[in-house]
């Protein structure tokens, strides 16, 4: 039997029920691997242990009472995205380093419900801007798998911490992959639900037509756990759904026979590694034993994707950093002359590189001249990307193919070359564009580097997603697989 630290929320619920280990021996355990071993690779911003403590002590009390939903006693880590009431902030950024959140997000608020216990805050890419955590204000994560790479972003620290066994499951945001990429990087399960499907109240905005929150965690068993608590209608956020939440759980063992499976051809082009590409292969073949239909289907306006996403998220981008002015949250300068030399100041200093470019060239598509030339277009395109997703779901169940187009690269690799940063997000951000569900679940190694394999649905279909990589999970083994150096 695995020890403590790397077993799944679902084998963890089953010991709490048990009465094997309580939530309070659980969360110490965790927190002492954390204070041991996370200098090796930054993924806490924040390690809030009284709090993580008394809330284990509660759902052990809760236990004996008799009221322990599944996932009452659980740790979990929250990215530093979403407010926390009464704990920091920061969103990776300089900008809110001093910034305690007044109230809590409604993932926060429903997770907290059902009994979860937060460790932590983790890091992440300065405004969850970035596809490999460097752009964060308190310095990089490292992959566990090889400390030498990145663990992908924006949510880096949240996958390392779960890929390091410091916490089981996390929380993620994924705007344009950075649920999906990171988890492809260090061998997760990572789950960004339909637009609409989780509340975004409380979770900082980085792109509003383009954020959901999601899961982190090593099963799809575990994701199908979490998502049911997280989803489902909030009247604080006009734009999540009301409908009704299936029970995730329950419906993992379905039959797959008979269900079609379209795998678009554009995600096999020049850029895709040969070996990743074998793994896709591999993993359809996986899909064909269970029963499923693999057939071609074109989706001949994704290579639009990158420069859609790439003009619409910084526009979106430069309108919602626009509070941020040294007024009313966070960084000010020192001594400002007047308020002109406030905001320039304020924003001078309290923002990185990366979300200076991007509010750069959020101002400037949306600028009176270029608007129609970039804005406008790339709406346009954003539609005809939709458009190709819902024409090929009229002919499949699922899309699938690769996560990303290499395993992770090395820290530093990138950072020069903006472009190629963002080429990284390939096959993820069209997913974001459309509105859909996405989900990357292992499905390899390449020189001993993990990648993701990618199930897309049709908008709401999380239940199917999450049907398929559980079947699939159930007949292999590379979701078990854990890094050498944090055993
Ligand atoms: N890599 C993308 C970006 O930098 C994704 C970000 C995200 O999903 N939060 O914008």
């Amino acid at each position: 039997m695995s020890e403590l630290h790397s077993k799944t929320l679902a084998e963890l619920s089953g010991l709490l029920a048990d009465g094997e280990t309580s939530s309070v021996e659980l969360t110490r355990t965790l927190l002492e691997r954390v204070g041991a071993r996370d200098a090796e690779l930054n993924s806490f911003i924040t390690v809030t242990p009284e709090r993580a403590l008394a809330q284990a002590e509660a759902a052990d009390a809760r236990r004996k009472r008799g009221d322990a939903g599944p996932l009452t006693g659980l740790p979990l880590v929250h990215k530093d995205i979403f407010c926390t009431r009464g704990v920091k902030t920061s969103c990776g950024s300089r900008m809110l380093d001093n910034f305690v959140a007044p109230y809590d997000a409604t993932v926060v608020q429903r997770l907290d419900a059902a009994g979860m216990v937060m460790l932590g805050k983790s890091n992440m890419d300065e405004f969850a801007m970035g596809s490999s955590n460097e752009t964060s204000w308190y310095g990089p994560v490292r992959n566990p798998w090889d400390t030498a790479r990145v663990p992908g972003g924006s949510s880096g620290g949240s996958v390392a911490a779960v890929a390091a066994s410091f916490a089981p499951a996390a929380t993620g945001t994924d705007t344009g992959g950075s649920i999906r990429q990171p988890a492809a990087f260090t061998n997760l399960t990572g789950l960004k639900p339909t637009y609409g499907r989780v509340s975004r109240y409380g979770m900082i905005a980085f792109a509003s037509s383009l954020d959901q929150a999601g899961t982190i965690t090593r099963t799809a068993e575990d994701a199908a756990m979490m998502l049911g608590a997280m989803a489902g209608f909030d009247d604080a956020d006009s734009t999540s759904v009301d409908r009704e939440v299936p029970v995730y759980r329950a419906t993992l063992n379905r039959d797959l026979k008979g269900l079609k499976v379209g795998v678009p051809v554009e995600f096999f082009d020049e850029g895709l590694d040969s070996k990743v590409a074998d793994a896709v292969q591999a993993a359809l073949d996986v899909y064909r034993s269970l029963g499923c239909e693999v057939v071609k289907v074109s989706l001949p306006n994704l290579m639009l994707s990158v420069p859609t996403y790439y003009v619409i998220a910084p526009a979106e981008c430069a309108s919602n950093l626009s509070r941020f002015d040294g007024a009313r949250f966070g960084y000010r300068c020192e001594n400002p002359r007047d308020l002109t030399d406030m905001y320039e100041r304020s924003r001078g200093d309290g923002f990185g590189d990366e979300v200076k470019r991007r509010i750069m060239t959020g101002t400037y598509v949306l600028s009176a001249g270029y608007y129609d030339a970039y804005y406008l277009k790339a709406q346009k395109t954003r539609h005809l990307i939709a458009a190709d997703f819902a024409k090929a779901f009229e002919e499949v169940d699922l899309l699938m193919g690769p996560t990303t187009p290499t395993p992770a690269f090395k820290l530093g690799e990138k950072t020069d070359d903006p472009i190629t940063m963002y080429l990284n997000d390939i096959y993820v951000n069209g997913v974001n564009l459309a509105g859909l569900p996405g989900l990357s679940i292992p499905m390899g190694f390449i020189d001993g580097l993990p990648v993701g394999f990618q199930i897309i649905g049709n908008h709401f279909q999380e239940a199917l997603m999450l049907n398929a990589a559980h079947r699939y999970q159930c007949e292999t083994d590379w979701h078990t697989r854990t890094p050498e150096g944090f055993k």
